[in-house]
């Protein structure tokens, strides 16, 4: 072994003097190697080199793997979109970035060229309660560039058995400044917009500068205006809304024959109708389930994966683990989005 290590030694001070580059260098003790390998085979006891011929293999073995690794990972880097060319070679990602967003990046309908969407996205969440946790928080982890929520409410000790964003050190404190700590906890690359207010009739502004809105809200009055402000500034919508164990998701106003929200719902219900979480109760995950499809529309959406939800309707019944989908139309009367 090493009268190798020093012949492969020699080789790359050679290889150094002349002026090769690493990769002949690398070939010249690869040949090298072949050579050990032959003698050690053809003469196992009056070679130089001495070991068996198996552990020469292993060895052998062992470099193609990290070799493979090595070529593996670089052809992964090249597949992340470069950006003009003054910035480093790694395009818009950091180095760091890179290796976070590896499981997107080799995924075939997201790659490099998906991330790249998802890291310029705008996405805005109404609600930091048991949908927006898992909406904010997947939201985050996948990079999505800039994240808005906005809520007027502060964590409360009933809230902690399904908002899973906030934590018990977070009691009293406003949800969206928790909401924000945890996010930049998960991943300090995205910038994430607190709006600690009600979301109102003068909230189009706020809309305006977002590409897409997620609703996650719990009450029907703010769902009807979050429909209007983002059909108003033809912003696309992914709303969900849930009651004890059993919700509902889908994707409106995506483009101009898509039904918004109120062509699918065109009146509230009765006052008492539907009754809220905090009056029927809620199942602890159940907010989990449709806030993670909620992230997983958002991301197929940003990116072009797949088929989004927009005329589909997806009713989720918890309790007897029973999914449904209909589809849902545009009504050329809705007065949101008709003629
Ligand atoms: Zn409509």
């Amino acid at each position: 072994m090493t009268v190798f290590l020093l012949l492969a030694a020699c080789l790359w001070g050679i290889g150094a003097l002349t002026g090769a580059p690493s990769r002949a260098r690398w070939a010249m003790i690869g040949v090298l190697y072949a050579a050990v390998l032959l003698a050690v085979m053809i003469a196992p006891a009056s070679n130089p080199f001495g070991g068996a011929f198996g552990e020469w293999a292993l060895l052998g073995g062992g470099a193609i793997v990290v070799i493979g690794y090595r070529f593996g990972l670089s052809k992964l880097r090249a597949r992340v979109p470069q950006n003009d060319p003054g910035t480093p070679e790694t395009g818009p990602f950091r180095e760091a970035e890179l290796e976070r967003y590896m499981r997107h990046i080799i995924l075939r309908d997201i790659g490099g060229t998906g991330q790249k969407k998802l890291k310029e996205a705008k996405v805005l969440v109404i609600g930091a309660g048991g949908l927006g946790s898992p909406v904010l928080q997947y939201l985050a982890a996948s990079g999505v560039g800039t994240i808005g929520v906005i809520d007027d409410d502060v964590v409360d000790a009933s809230n902690l058995q399904r908002q899973v964003i906030h934590t018990d050190a977070s009691l009293g404190m406003p949800k969206v400044f928790s909401a924000e700590m945890a996010m930049t906890a998960q991943n300090p690359f995205v910038e994430v917009r607190p709006y600690n207010r009600r979301l109102d009739e003068d909230s189009g502004a706020v809309v305006a500068e977002y590409d897409l809105v997620l609703d996650g809200s719990d009450n029907f009055a703010t769902r009807y205006l979050v429909n209007r402000l983002c059909a108003a500034h033809q912003t696309p919508l992914i709303a969900a809304a849930i009651t004890q164990w059993e919700g509902q998701i889908s994707t409106y106003n995506s483009d101009a024959t898509a039904p918004c929200y109120q062509c699918v719902f065109p009146q509230p219900p009765a006052a008492n109708m539907v009754p809220t979480c905090s009056e029927a109760g809620v199942a602890a995950p159940l907010p989990g389930v449709l806030g993670t499809m909620m992230a997983m529309e958002a991301i197929k959406h940003i990116t072009g994966a797949g088929q989004g939800l927009s005329g589909r309707l997806v009713i989720h019944d918890a309790l007897y683990a029973e999914t449904r989908v209909i589809s849902v139309k545009k009504r050329a009367d809705c007065p949101i989005c008709g003629g």
